[in-house]
């Protein structure tokens, strides 16, 4: 027989059908660790079932029952379906022990489960007139010939389908498989486990006796995942770091005039990051930072501090902003605060041509612009620092592509989302962190209120008393149509209600499908009070900066995700007016109300993001490909920050004892081959 290692192709196994190996292949299953690693996606303790509900609360059950009736059936003469009626078999002569199961349009399903056959049931059960009812129930068919130690009387395993594999084979063969001694291996081996059986937590996982044997399984593997996870993050951060990076940023008298030109004091935040920034330029090391701060922080004049030092050091910077919009509105920033110092600044974007504003005299000491910053036309002559505004909106690749030109600049990483702790450890566990957690002083606070279908002539109302004394505001329309056409002509059609409304004042337009120039038009004067009211869809979610501007209602607020609305806030409260948000909303739904609620008590970003990651869990809050969290198989876990930090912890213990990862080789091709897919 073979020896029994991770690596053995699951063809080699006499337990194994070759057409099942086929099926398996089919899910990406090749070898052993591929099969082991197809772990329970939730458990069905079948040593007791539940008891046959009699009324609805929203909870599953497992039920075990004979099938004593059966039909097929038409719903309103179109739709099939196929019910059949299950009848508990316990003594309880008290309780109404039926319920019935339909499934819809799986005409198959009457030669699977028949009157006769014992199941067991799992599903969310309704009431329906007289009856409860479950739609789509799991089932398995009992089968007590044979492997009952295997399907019931313990706590089982349901797994992920694998086409073509019926559930109990896949059971069965896992029970084989994990049953199998030797599952110890030394490659790719992890200090994670430490005193326990690697084996004996398969095994846990897979059968476990009791289910917290299972969930400390469970998070044994999360543990390895992201302590491999970390490894190759701190691996990578100790290759760039090794790379020769610039010195810059000794002379500081630059930054010193623009500083006193402010009419303003840094936060002490500012001043630290600034501290933290000039410390990196200095350094041989390349900087790779990241610049965290909620909306209005004051992110931008740090990093403005940070060109600034690379100006005079004689070198160039360049700022991407993700859209064109915040490129523009940076560039008038900008132009603002350093020309007057001499500073020459110039602004890229893909409509337009480089040759337009390339024509300053000399090369342009900062250039701003989109990502179109990245693709030909713009080369640097000696690039000292890129500054990334809003990271998450791009790819990590992007990043590494503008790095890439020229000798390695510094890079410094911006983002207004407040990202918790534990989540940036993972994303950016390669990245310092600097953090701006205090707004600048003078601001007005913001008031925030959650309305149940407001009246139209209440938000007026209340609308024209803040126009009234000379402020401005939004409204704010969300996608409520699929396509951003539909969307844009609503909210056209609702510019035209607000202009009655609102007579004597001026109300614009801002949605997604307009051309680059409308929008900065648009935005224009609405910053010069030309416009009172913006009626926006999302796309004033980044970067707009009207301090005059108080006032935000958003409709449909419900429909947004919770960081979003944050941001969309963040336009507000920026002056020092007292500011009001209304979150108009239908509140059908309860979740949405209290995410709602949230809103209300608090306006710091990070409790935010706390709350979002409890409300909506990891992989939501991530997104998908872009978070490159999209192939993690413990997403769940990252919610644990115990678990986040001892994963980080473990992997520089490992680091530091052995940089090269020399005495475990196993986990140096690991990190290995996921640095080179990067
Ligand atoms: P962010 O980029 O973090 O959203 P900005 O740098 O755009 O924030 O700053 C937001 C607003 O606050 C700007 O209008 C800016 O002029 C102002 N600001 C920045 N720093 C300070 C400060 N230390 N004191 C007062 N106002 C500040
Ligand atoms: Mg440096």
């Amino acid at each position: 027989m073979n020896e029994w290692n991770s690596s053995l192709p699951l063809s080699s196994l006499e337990l194994i059908e070759p057409k099942e190996v086929e099926a398996l292949a089919e899910a990406n299953v090749h070898v052993l660790e591929d099969l082991l690693n197809w772990f329970p996606r939730r458990y069905e303790d079948r040593r007791r079932f539940d008891a046959f509900p009699v009324q609805v609360t929203g909870e599953p059950v497992c039920l075990r029952g004979m099938v004593v009736d059966s039909a097929r059936k038409r719903f309103g003469g179109r739709r099939q379906f196929y019910e059949v009626v299950v009848e508990g078999s316990g003594d309880s002569l008290l309780s109404t022990s039926r319920i019935t199961c339909r499934w819809f349009n799986m005409p198959y399903l009457h030669r699977m489960v028949a009157v006769g056959h014992e199941v067991v049931i799992y599903g969310k059960p309704k009431e329906q007139g007289s009856r409860m009812v479950i739609d789509h129930p799991e089932f398995e068919v009992v089968q007590d010939d044979e492997g009952s130690s295997v399907h019931l009387e313990r706590i089982v395993p349901i797994y992920r389908n694998i086409s073509g594999i019926p559930a109990r084979r896949l059971r069965e063969l896992l029970y084989e498989v994990v049953g199998r001694h030797e599952l110890e291996w030394g490659e790719g081996r992890s200090p994670v486990f430490g005193d326990c059986s690697r084996g004996e937590m398969l095994r846990d996982v897979h059968f476990p006796d009791e289910m917290d044997k299972a969930r400390f399984a469970r998070r044994k593997f999360a543990l390895e995942e992201f302590f491999l996870l970390q490894l190759r993050v701190l691996w990578r951060r100790q290759r760039f770091r090794s790379q020769p990076g610039r010195i810059q940023g000794r002379k500081t008298g630059l930054l010193r005039s623009f500083h006193e030109s402010l009419p303003f004091d840094l936060t002490d935040a500012q001043k630290r990051s600034v501290h933290e920034i000039t410390a990196d330029l200095r350094s041989e090391r390349p900087m790779n930072r990241l610049l965290q701060g909620d909306v209005g922080s004051g992110k931008t004049f740090v990093a403005m501090g940070a060109m600034i030092l690379v100006v005079e050091s004689g070198s160039q910077s360049a700022l991407m902003a993700p859209t064109q919009i915040l490129a523009e509105q940076h560039y008038l920033t900008f132009s603002k605060w350093l020309s007057p110092l001499g500073i020459r600044v110039a602004l890229v974007t893909g409509s337009r041509k480089e040759s337009d504003h390339l024509d300053l005299e000399g090369d342009p000491q900062i250039v701003i612009g989109t990502h179109a910053l990245l693709y030909d036309n713009v080369n640097f002559t000696d690039l000292g620092l890129v500054v990334i505004d809003e990271q998450h909106k791009f790819g990590v690749t992007q990043r590494s592509k503008l790095i890439q030109q020229g000798t390695i600049p510094d890079v410094l990483v911006m983002t207004a989302t407040p990202i918790p702790r534990t989540l940036t450890l993972t994303m950016y566990g390669d990245l310092d962190v600097s953090v701006l957690d205090e707004l600048p002083a003078g601001r007005g606070k913001i008031i925030t209120g959650m309305r149940q279908k407001p009246k139209v002539s209440d938000v007026t109302k209340f609308l024209r008393e803040q126009l009234g004394s000379g402020r401005q505001g939004y409204i704010v329309y969300p996608l409520v149509e699929e396509s951003e056409a539909v969307r844009a002509s609503s909210a056209k059609g609702e510019v035209e209600k607000w202009t009655k409304r609102l007579r004597d004042y001026e109300v614009g337009l801002l949605h997604g499908k307009m051309k680059p120039e409308e929008k900065e038009e648009v935005m224009s004067r609405f910053r010069d009070n030309e416009i009172q009211v913006l009626v926006a869809t999302t796309v004033v979610e980044v970067g707009v900066d009207v301090p005059n501007a108080n006032v935000m209602v958003i409709y449909n607020a419900e429909r947004f995700g919770l960081a979003q609305l944050h941001q969309l806030r963040g336009r507000i409260g920026r002056g020092p007016h007292q500011s009001y948000c209304i979150l108009a909303t239908d509140g059908k739904s309860e979740e949405g109300k209290r995410k709602l609620q949230i809103l209300e008590k608090t306006t710091d970003g990070f409790r935010i993001a706390e709350e979002d990651l409890t409300l909506r869990g990891p992989g939501e809050v991530l997104g998908t490909a872009q978070s490159g969290m999209s192939d993690m198989r413990f997403v769940e876990f990252l919610a644990d920050a115990g678990l986040v930090r001892e994963a980080r912890q473990l992997a520089e213990e490992a680091l530091a004892h052995d940089p090269e990862l020399e005495e475990s080789p196993g986990l140096r091709k690991r990190v290995e081959e996921s640095q080179r897919d990067a």
